[in-house]
């Protein structure tokens, strides 16, 4: 039997989720599996999973062999191709930058992507819990606001999310990563074994662990009955994956919101404001703008959650102005927008590993290495607060672009592995301050009528020496682990560079100082929630993604035991 299409404009939706990323579609599966009838609203064109355009396209099928035109560069994404993530396979998952604009009063490099699901599908897979000193940082060092959980409440939260994503790792017992519910790690190759059992002999206290990632190295029921399998290591996933081997909303979560019945997903849908009602004191639901057709539409429902990354969420929320709130819902206390973070990248050092030419690895790993924070644990050191962490690997040169040549010899010289190369990058956690903040242009709108996003964001001396011990540290276990040719790297990046964006809506115990609860609820409006990075009152220096979904889960079992408690 055929079931009757709901009509959006009047069907009265148990949960509005805006955004259906990482934490968007997290939301959605929750609230669908515990029977919610749930509206997802993405501004980002359709994606079928299994039909990723570029996927199995060799570079000899692209027309530039896989580099992308100077002109196209120039013409649609100028600002995110100074980034990491867009490239001839990948750029249709980003959006157009001229043609979604927005105002840098200081630099900062805005990645966005085009489609539903979010960054979910070009992301690096990288997921790692914080730690205790992470939820404690800003009352220790009384940067920005202290976090009004630890990590012991968010705990059960991981080891929720962490099964349903696939998550695999290696247990390493370590204060400052905790271990989760992994699945076998991606083995570490000769030379990273090499390296590692170097610095760990040289530097106590210091751990290098195969990177703990998204990617299924076993496939369990759970995944299997999305259809997802077994990760192939062939280490092209930013294109997509049909074998779902890496975790994406729309291979996993957004499959598992829709098998429940109760996901309606409507893509083109630029969301503009979360409406108030001033006689319930809640939010109705919101209003969006279709992208294709220009159609504006309000729907509603009892239950908002905003999870269209950082910053799309605050321009939301900053746009959703009443008598009540002129300045944006929930925003008596004005803090909506301030405390915005990134974390610090662009240092790190690189090297090459004599020996070892017998060897090779299987596949690509699409793993590599990870060295946990191992600085400002015990004492201070280096004369920064906070730390950093590394990630990288080792890897075989497969193309010598100076190889003499042409024809036969040519070919078959750049067919041999070179020399094996290893390399360190690092995240370091950046200061929250009040005055790093995005607001509203007073006038200037995109084509859908937005406001366009303001961004005056900077780092301070913390983040410069910090960067600058990011480098200098590498170089010093480069070195130390026997490494030839070792060169240190410490460019100048924006931020926003990491693509970790966070803050703006700070989690915290006061409504005159932060704008959420320690459920992700807004202080002022019990039925608004957010669990987007926007929610983060700091960064620590891990990446963020598995955290906004441990977030997400937690905030929706609250919500929901609120809400059958008539409460909200
Ligand atoms: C190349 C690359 C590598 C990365 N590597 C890692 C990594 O290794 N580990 C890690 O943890 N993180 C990584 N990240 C970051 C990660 O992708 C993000 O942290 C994560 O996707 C953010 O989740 P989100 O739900 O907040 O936003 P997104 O996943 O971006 O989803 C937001 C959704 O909201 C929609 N949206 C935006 N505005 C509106 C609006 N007005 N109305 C309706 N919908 C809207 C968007 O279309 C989008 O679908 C990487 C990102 C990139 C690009």
């Amino acid at each position: 039997m055929n079931k009757k299409a709901i009509d959006i404009k009047t069907y009265d939706f148990d949960a509005i989720v805006v955004g259906s990323g990482m934490s968007g579609g997290y939301a959605a599966k929750e609230f669908c599996e515990k029977g919610y009838k749930t509206l997802v609203l993405d501004r980002g064109k359709p994606i079928e999973h299994g039909n990723y355009e570029t996927e199995f396209k060799a570079p000899w099928q692209m027309e530039f062999r896989g580099k992308m035109h100077r002109d196209e560069i120039k013409e649609k994404y100028a600002i995110q191709k100074k980034g990491h993530g867009v490239s001839d396979y990948t750029k249709h998952h980003f959006i157009n930058d001229k043609e979604n604009p927005y105002v840098q009063e200081k630099p900062y490099l805005w990645t966005r992507s085009s489609k539903v699901g979010g960054k979910s599908v070009i992301w690096g897979r990288q997921s790692y819990r914080w730690n205790k000193m992470d939820f404690e940082a800003n009352k220790k060092d009384g940067h920005g606001i202290d976090w009004p959980i630890r990590y012991d409440d968010l705990a059960p939260w991981y080891d929720h999310v962490e099964p349903f994503i696939g998550i695999s790792g290696s247990y390493e017992n370590l204060d400052e990563l905790p271990d989760g519910k992994f699945l076998p790690a991606l083995p570490l190759n000769v030379v990273e074994r090499k390296v590692k059992a170097a610095i760990e002999a040289k530097f106590p206290g210091r751990k290098m662990i195969p990177a703990r990632v998204a990617h299924l190295t076993e496939a369990h029921p759970v995944h299997l009955a999305l259809g997802r399998g077994q990760c192939q290591s062939r280490s092209e996933c930013a294109r997509g994956c049909s074998w779902g081997g890496y975790y994406s909303s729309v291979s996993g979560s957004l499959p598992a919101a829709k098998r429940t019945g109760n996901m309606t997903l409507t893509a083109n849908a630029q969301v503009q404001e979360v409406i108030y009602d001033s006689k319930t004191g809640k939010a109705s639901g919101v209003r969006y703008v279709d992208t294709v057709t220009g159609e504006s539409t309000t729907v509603t429902a009892r239950i908002v959650f905003m999870c269209a990354s950082t910053l799309g969420s605050l321009q939301i929320l900053m746009n959703s102005t009443s008598d009540t709130y002129p300045n944006g819902i929930g925003n008596t206390s004005g803090v909506l927008g301030h405390y915005m973070m990134d974390h610090i990248g662009g240092s790190g050092a690189r090297g090459t590993v004599p020996g070892h030419l017998d060897s090779y690895y299987k596949g690509r790993s699409p793993g590599g290495i990870y060295i946990p924070r191992f600085k400002n644990i015990k004492e201070q050191q280096g004369g920064y607060l906070r730390g950093f962490g590394y990630q990288g690997g080792a890897r075989r040169a497969i193309w010598r672009p100076n190889t003499v040549g042409i024809g036969k010899s040519f070919k078959e010289e750049n067919r041999k592995p070179g020399n094996w190369r290893f390399s360190l990058w690092s995240f370091g956690e950046v200061l929250p301050h009040f005055n790093n903040r995005v607001s509203l242009h007073a006038t200037g709108k995109d084509q859908w009528g937005m406001p366009l996003l303001v961004t005056s964001i900077e780092y301070g001396k913390n983040e410069e020496k910090m960067k600058k011990d990011m480098m200098d540290s590498a170089v010093e276990m480069l070195k130390a682990a026997g490494l030839q040719n070792v060169k240190g790297i410490n460019r100048a990046t924006p931020p926003g560079r990491s693509i970790h964006e966070m803050g703006g809506a700070c989690m915290g115990i006061d409504p005159n100082t932060s704008y959420l609860n320690k459920w992700n609820q807004s202080h002022e409006v019990a039925n608004l929630f957010v669990t987007d990075g926007a929610a983060f009152s700091s960064v620590s220096c891990v990446n963020p993604s598995i955290t906004f979904m441990a977030l997400t889960a937690r905030a929706v079992d609250y919500a929901d035991k609120q809400l059958k408690a008539g409460l909200i």
